[in-house]
């Protein structure tokens, strides 16, 4: 048997379009160009990428990106003032702290800044609580792509057993509340979890988010099981890398019912929410009604 490949791709070039015809309705007919403020500390190399890559996809959908690049030693007091600014800045509807932080800024604190009514990556607080009681919050982008992509591929998610391998508070966690939420019996496995691969082998959905590549492999996947693989691994590949996710994709589409490709999967889905999410904050802080 080989697995429906789930083109996340392709479905977040559509999720775009959709945002940027939002956009050009906002614009039109209420005289507002949504904004995102993207803020950056250091010089990692994977953030700078993932920073220049949301910078261009704003803009492609007609908002306003708006980028601030700080110095890897700035003040964690300098940081917390550049927020307060964002979050009084009505021409800013979004603002995300690209993670991770150099280690002497408190992320926690950072994130717990940020006006929960502009935090479009859904780790502050107000809007982790919210999301945990089943109340309008904003969603954290990756778990959202993928309840998505899920939601698009089955239609009714109710009853599934869904096994979600991690428990981080960005992808683990939001991601089994939010199944949860569209009725699955969730299992959340971590490294600690006993017997994994029994455990996986009971899912109806496998959500992969551990970040070691291609360690759940065919022989741990129920026949037919759906798998969304969140990993994001580069290894050695000859003279160069590639990437990989935490599924191993030659064996386990052999016995899926549908996977996620890594690249092309989840990756893609994470700036389409994000850019989906900060259209809902803009239309939400301007007593817009909301798109779907
Ligand atoms: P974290 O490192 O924060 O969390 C990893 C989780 O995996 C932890 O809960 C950890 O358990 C668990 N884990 C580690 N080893 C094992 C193991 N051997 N067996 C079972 N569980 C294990 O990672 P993130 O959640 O931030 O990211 C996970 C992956 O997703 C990474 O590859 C990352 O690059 C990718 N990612 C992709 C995104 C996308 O847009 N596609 C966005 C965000 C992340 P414990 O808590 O016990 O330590």
């Amino acid at each position: 048997m080989s697995a429906d490949i789930i083109d996340g791709k392709a479905f977040a070039a559509k999720v775009r379009e959709k945002v940027a015809t939002h956009v050009a309705r906002l614009k039109e007919e209420n005289g507002i160009t949504p904004g995102l403020a993207v803020v950056l500390v250091g010089e990692d190399p994977a953030s700078q990428v993932y920073v220049r890559s949301k910078g261009k996809l704003t803009t492609e959908v007609g908002m306003n990106s708006i980028e601030h690049k700080l110095g890897a030693d700035t003040s964690e007091a300098d940081l917390l003032s550049l927020i307060a600014q964002l979050n009084a800045d009505p021409a800013v509807h979004g603002i995300l702290v690209q993670l991770p932080l150099p280690d002497h800024l408190n992320e926690d604190l950072v994130i717990n800044s940020i006006e929960p009514a502009k935090d479009v990556d859904g780790f502050h607080i107000s809007n982790v609580g919210l999301l945990g009681t089943g109340q309008k919050s904003m969603v954290p982008c990756t778990p959202l792509g993928c309840l998505m992509l899920l939601r698009d591929y089955h239609g009714s998610l109710s009853g599934m057993n869904a096994v979600v391998i991690g428990r981080s508070n960005i992808v683990g966690k939001p991601m089994a509340n939010l199944l949860l939420g569209d009725s699955c019996t969730v299992t959340i496995a971590h490294s600690r979890t006993q017997d994994l691969q029994d455990v996986v082998r009971g899912a109806d959905i496998v959500v992969a988010a551990v970040g070691r590549p291609e360690m759940v492999t065919g022989d741990w996947i129920k026949p037919g099981a759906t798998v969304i693989d969140v990993g994001i691994n580069r290894i050695p590949n000859g003279e160069k890398t590639k990437l990989v996710g935490d599924v191993d994709f030659a064996s386990a589409s052999q016995v899926a019912g549908a996977i996620t490709p890594v690249p092309g999967g989840v990756g893609p889905m994470t700036i389409a929410c994000l850019l989906a999410n900060t259209v809902t904050a803009c239309c939400r802080a301007n007593g817009i009604k909301e798109p779907k």
